[in-house]
């Protein structure tokens, strides 16, 4: 059964104390529910309130967004990372743009995992066994994918933590025979900095505050509106 944009609203808390017209709130509602209520409200925050002027945006400004977070399957054990409030509330303000950077590179699924070495001035990408070294392809294919984001106007970015691909800081590092190093950022999202140096960035794991996600929603309307890249 459908559900009613007044059935969402509710007159109990709201975030920042905005008046609970201006929210809308859905509780642990099954698949079916999710996508009546994504039709009736897009952008609705799963299992959370979130203001409805975030819910209905005026323009769709393209942001990237690591595939694994929206559900999809292209982990190295085929496994995803869903984040209901990538899926959620960001989706409903932004047209995203999935990129999974191992699997685009050719990598596969299921795959090795990888993880960064530093050794000899530079960072590499290895198979976490093997050792084999995805170190030129990911940089070659980083370096083209980033390029054409760039000429899709993207408006910033939403990584998966830790990855040695799509983090965007702390990634964990070693040397080569295994000790712990300097921590980096991931081969793709290297790529992407040095194509678009100003592009807002952001983890998953930061959008669950409030204040840090509208911080990267205001961040994205302001960068693509500085660059003539909204709507
Ligand atoms: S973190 Fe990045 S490279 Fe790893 S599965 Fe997710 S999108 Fe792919």
């Amino acid at each position: 059964m459908p559900i009613a944009a007044a059935a969402l609203r509710a007159a109990a808390q709201t975030p920042g104390g905005l008046p609970a017209r201006h929210c809308v709130k859905v509780q642990g509602i099954g698949a079916a529910a999710w996508s009546s209520a994504q039709a009736t409200c897009p952008g609705f925050l799963y299992n959370a309130w979130m203001p409805t002027d975030l819910a209905r945006p005026a323009g769709k400004i393209r942001v990237g967004v690591s595939s694994c977070l929206l559900g999809q399957r292209v982990r190295h054990d085929g496994g995803h990372k869903f984040d209901a409030t990538v899926a959620g509330l960001l989706a409903g303000c932004f047209e995203l743009v999935p990129v999974c950077p191992e699997v685009e590179a050719g990598m596969g699924v299921p795959r090795e995992p990888v993880r960064l070495v530093r050794g000899g001035g530079e960072v590499r990408m290895l198979g976490l066994s093997s050792g084999k070294d995805h170190s030129e392809a990911m940089r070659g294919f980083a370096s083209r994918r980033a390029a054409e984001l760039t000429a899709l106007g993207l408006g910033g970015y939403i990584l998966k933590k830790n990855s040695p691909s799509c983090g965007v800081t702390g990634v964990p590092t070693c040397t080569d025979d295994g000790a712990a190093a300097a921590p980096d950022r991931g081969l793709f999202v290297a790529a992407l900095v040095e194509a678009l140096p100003g592009l807002p960035l952001i983890e998953e794991d930061k959008l669950v505050d409030a204040a840090l996600r509208e911080n990267f929603i205001a961040e994205v309307r302001a960068y693509s509106a500085s660059s003539g890249k909204s709507g």
